[in-house]
Formats: C-alpha cells, sequence, structure tokens
C-alpha cells in the first residue's frame, strides 16, 4: 500500500508539531507557511517546505493538494483564513481536510462548509489533562462527540483479583469495557471472565455522565 501523503498548512506550535510527528513517523509532508521564517525553520524536518498563502487557490492548485491523502489546517489565529483556506480545500476537492478550530463558532462554520474533521487541541488537551489531575488513574480522556467519550483508568488494587462480571461496570455505570491493556499487549473485547491483574488498563466508553460517575465511584471501587 502506498504511503499516505499529508500536507499541513499553518506552522504555529500546533501544525509543527502534527507536521514533526508525521514526518517522524515516516510519512510524506508538505509544509505550508505563508512566513518564509515559519517554513525555513521546518525544512529540514519534513519532506518539502513551501512558502504560500493558502488563501489564493492558485497557489494551492499549483502545489498539486488535489493529490494529498490528508490536509491539515492549522492556522490558528487568522480564523478568516483558515476559513477560507478550507473553502477552498473543498472546492478543490481530494483530500480529507482536518482542521483547528480556535473556538465553538468557529468550529460550527468548518462543519457547516464540509470540513472533515474540526479539531479543538487546547480544549481537548485542557479535558484530559482535567482528568488526569482529578483522579491520577485516569490515564486519559478522550471525547468521541458531545454526548460520548473514552476513559482509560488503571485497574487500582480493589479490582485486582476482581473479573469483568464481578466489577459489573456495565450494570453499574452504563458503560463498557471495550479493551484492557497491559504494557504492549492490548486485549480487544475482553470476556466477563476476565480477571484483572497489575498493570491492566481499562479503556471505557460510554456517555460523559455515565463516565463522570463512574469516575467519581472510582476512588471507592
Ligand atoms: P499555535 O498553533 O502556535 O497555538 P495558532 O494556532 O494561533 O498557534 P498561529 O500562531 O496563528 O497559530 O500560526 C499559524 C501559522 O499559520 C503561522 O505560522 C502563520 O504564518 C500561518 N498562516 C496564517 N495565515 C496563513 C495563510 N493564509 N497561508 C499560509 N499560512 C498562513
Amino acid at each position: 500500500m502506498a504511503k499516505k501523503q499529508f500536507a499541513v498548512i499553518g506552522m504555529g506550535r500546533f501544525g509543527y508539531s502534527v507536521a514533526n510527528s508525521l514526518s517522524t513517523m515516516g510519512f510524506d509532508v508538505l509544509a505550508i507557511d505563508s512566513d518564509e521564517q515559519r517554513t525555513q525553520a521546518v525544512s529540514h524536518i519534513v519532506t518539502h517546505a513551501v512558502s504560500a498563502d493558502s488563501t489564493e487557490e492558485e497557489a494551492l492548485r499549483a502545489l498539486g493538494i488535489r493529490n494529498f491523502d490528508v490536509v491539515v489546517v492549522a492556522i490558528g489565529e487568522d480564523i478568516q483564513a483558515s476559513i477560507l483556506t478550507t473553502l477552498i480545500l473543498k472546492d478543490l476537492g481530494g483530500p480529507v481536510i482536518v482542521v483547528k478550530a480556535q473556538n465553538e463558532l468557529h468550529g460550527k462554520v468548518l462543519q457547516k462548509i464540509g470540513a472533515d474533521k474540526v479539531i479543538y487541541p487546547e480544549r481537548d488537551m485542557g479535558q484530559r489533562v482535567a482528568h488526569h489531575l482529578a483522579s491520577p488513574n485516569i490515564l486519559d480522556y478522550i471525547e468521541l462527540s458531545d454526548d460520548y467519550s473514552i476513559l482509560e483508568i488503571r485497574a487500582n488494587s480493589a479490582m485486582i483479583g476482581q473479573n469483568l462480571k464481578e466489577l459489573n461496570i456495565r450494570a453499574r455505570f452504563g458503560c463498557n469495557v471495550m479493551a484492557i491493556k497491559n504494557g504492549t499487549k492490548m486485549n480487544i473485547s475482553p470476556d466477563a471472565l476476565y480477571r484483572l491483574i497489575e498493570g491492566d488498563i481499562l479503556v471505557i466508553v460510554g456517555e460523559k455522565s455515565d463516565l463522570t460517575k463512574l469516575e467519581l465511584a472510582y476512588s471507592q471501587i
């Protein structure tokens, strides 16, 4: 299978981090920024770095943006440029369009004009950090939609030795244990009779309100 081709527009802290990570993973990355200095700074990391204004349709066309698999629009401050760029990309057709939103309203507009995925890095990272701070055993919190999230919790001493049926998470909280991780091992759809061992991390999906109840009760489980 051919390697996925990515383009990242906007080399602020977020765009730079996305481009750098994709590049480290071995993908081809085209980095675009209207600021020459920013493109220079990333040029040694990515496959290509180009200075261009993404609000100019011709510039994007000339870069062959239609041939990429995914384009990430990481322009934050200049909301107008972010929206215009997304519109042009949508019009040109081709790649999956992922756009960073500055706030809810910006996100709504992006969704309306056809962005395939809208991300809110500051909001999402804030949530994840807060859940982890509230209980250090909450390892991660990932929002799936307005109503649903995924929670990762470390099995505490009271849980170790119990099986999933005994823990009864579905009946007590209405949430489902999707997987159990331990080190590099991953047990997908674990059996109800699976008995938890030291180091197990439960990956749980559910409605946010149910997950909150589980989080609160968790310290007493
Ligand atoms: P951060 O990701 O650092 O939190 P941010 O989301 O506020 O920051 P900016 O600092 O605004 O992002 O950085 C966005 C980058 O996008 C800048 O490097 C800027 O030069 C670039 N940029 C802004 N408008 C355009 C455009 N029309 N075409 C290409 N690049 C652009």
